[in-house]
């Protein structure tokens, strides 16, 4: 890398203050416009990220374009992550237009598949200084069945997926799941403390949805710099909707999305504060 990214300089240092960065999902102006609410009133810099579904939905054009004009609107330092992608095209194609990261997903692939996925495009972002992230173990994700304490990272396969890939960003897991948790998560946070020891990259948590401030906080402790929060964003806005929708004739679009938008900024606001260790 020519020079080291600035997203990765900013974890970094979050990881040394003991605080992390929230990296949240937008969907849409309106959740996007409520993540940055947030972001401004806490006077936090913030990871917004993308899917591919909602890459899907929107079109890469104009989730950069929406992203990086509303953060310049809020004046929030934002940065722009492609979250879970499999698709090397939809890589490329994130890469090209500027994001400041991007998730490869080979997680579900064995280990030297994983590494090989992860080095090819560690090999094209980094050219263009483009962060990369990469994911080892079992992390369900919607409709999986939960770890159960199988597939977590162990420190060697960690160290030795970090010295094979240069991938900047580790996703590790730890116990932790997408979506919802059916039952209470057991998250092994001396795993990651073994983790934290021996990569000296931002370690990520995916699942953030659900858990606890305290299992967050540990989680900060222990070594995490990037926690993904989204599902509670989607639930929070959603029905905050469908319920000032009920039995509400109201059809003006500049009104009827502001109580989503209004409880899902308190919802990520809380989640800013966590992070920066207040
Ligand atoms: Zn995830």
């Amino acid at each position: 890398m020519k020079s080291m990214n600035k997203l990765i300089e900013s974890l970094n240092r979050h990881r040394k203050n003991g605080q992390a960065l929230l990296a949240a999902n937008f969907y849409n102006a309106e959740t996007l416009q409520a993540i940055l609410f947030a972001a401004k009133q806490e006077r936090s810099e913030i990871i917004l990220q993308t899917s591919p579904a909602t890459l899907n939905y929107l079109g890469v054009k104009l989730a950069t374009a929406m992203a990086r004009a509303a953060a310049d609107e809020y004046g929030v330092t934002a940065w722009l992550h492609l979250d879970h992608a499999t698709d090397t095209d939809l890589i490329h194609h994130c890469i090209e237009t500027g994001y400041d990261s991007v998730m490869i997903d080979a997680s579900e692939f064995e280990f030297t598949e994983n590494v090989q996925r992860a080095k090819e495009i560690v090999k094209i972002a980094h050219e263009k200084n483009i962060a990369v992230e990469a994911e080892i173990g079992y992390i369900p994700k919607l409709g999986q069945a939960g770890a159960n304490g199988t597939g977590l990272t162990t420190p060697e396969e960690a160290q030795s997926f970090i010295e094979r890939t240069n991938v900047d960003l580790l996703a590790i897991a730890i116990g932790t799941a997408h979506g919802f948790y059916k039952e209470k998560p057991a998250l092994d946070f001396e795993r990651l403390e073994a983790i934290s020891k021996v990569v000296d990259r931002p370690l990520v948590l995916h699942g953030g949805s659900g858990l606890s401030k305290d299992e967050w906080r540990m989680a900060i402790r222990g070594g995490i710099a990037k926690i993904n929060f989204a599902t509670e964003i989607k639930d929070t806005f959603i029905n905050t909707i469908k319920k000032s929708l009920n039995g509400n004739d109201e059809i003006d679009l500049r009104k009827v999305f502001l109580p989503g938008i209004r409880t899902t900024a308190r919802l990520v606001a809380e989640k800013i504060r966590v992070c920066s260790g207040n």
